[in-house]
């Protein structure tokens, strides 16, 4: 993929909030913000990959329904739409509820849900929202070690260093993979009654 312009400083990341934001551990306190990383793919060779990040403010728009409302404002349906976030967490349910019901709307966009942590994910509510997701077609997937390299190569001002994974990476990955996997072995189970 070409990029359509150079990405400034400012578009990016810094590493020591990636580095505390993105940490897939197990207990998440005091990470009460969401960071939303983009690449949104309109098939089209010149007009390029679209490619940024959103954090949501205590008191605005969460990122998810700031994607909607500021990044991709106008839906062409004649057009097919790629988009792959990578977020430091999954939704919340009123966000997964309203990307449903956007998707829904925009036929379209193929959507690839990338996240580093489940955020309250025994939540009833919550997995009623991430299957509502699924069911709108959007690929929901934990972040792997490899993820996060790209993350970082990709979003965050790195000034060319290499990223250095945080020890428990894999493992933490392996422990949020399974509670998704369960979740939607669990809906299954239930569409089996
Ligand atoms: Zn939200």
């Amino acid at each position: 993929h070409n990029l359509r312009e150079p990405f400034s400083h400012s578009d990016r990341i810094d590493p020591f909030q990636f580095k505390f934001q993105f940490k897939n551990v197990e207990y998440s306190s005091g990470r009460n913000k969401t960071f939303l990383c983009y690449l949104v793919d309109k098939g089209r060779a010149d007009d390029g990959l679209m490619r940024g990040y959103l954090e949501d403010e205590h008191s605005g728009a969460h990122a998810e329904q700031a994607f909607f409302l500021q990044t991709l404002p106008d839906y062409d349906p004649a057009v097919k739409y790629t988009v792959t976030w990578y977020m430091s967490s999954s939704p919340c349910a009123a966000c997964a509820a309203k990307i449903a019901e956007a998707l829904r709307a925009r036929k379209t966009v193929k959507m690839t849900l990338f996240s580093a942590r489940l955020f309250e994910w025994e939540e009833q509510e919550i997995q009623a929202g991430l299957n509502a997701l699924s069911q709108a077609g959007c690929k929901l997937r934990m972040m792997k070690p490899m993820d996060f390299t790209y993350v970082w190569d990709t979003f965050v001002e790195n000034n060319d260093l290499t990223f250095t994974l945080w020890e428990d990476c894999q493992d933490n990955y392996e422990y949020y993979h399974e509670k998704l996997v369960c979740r939607d072995a669990h809906r299954y189970l239930q569409s089996q009654d």
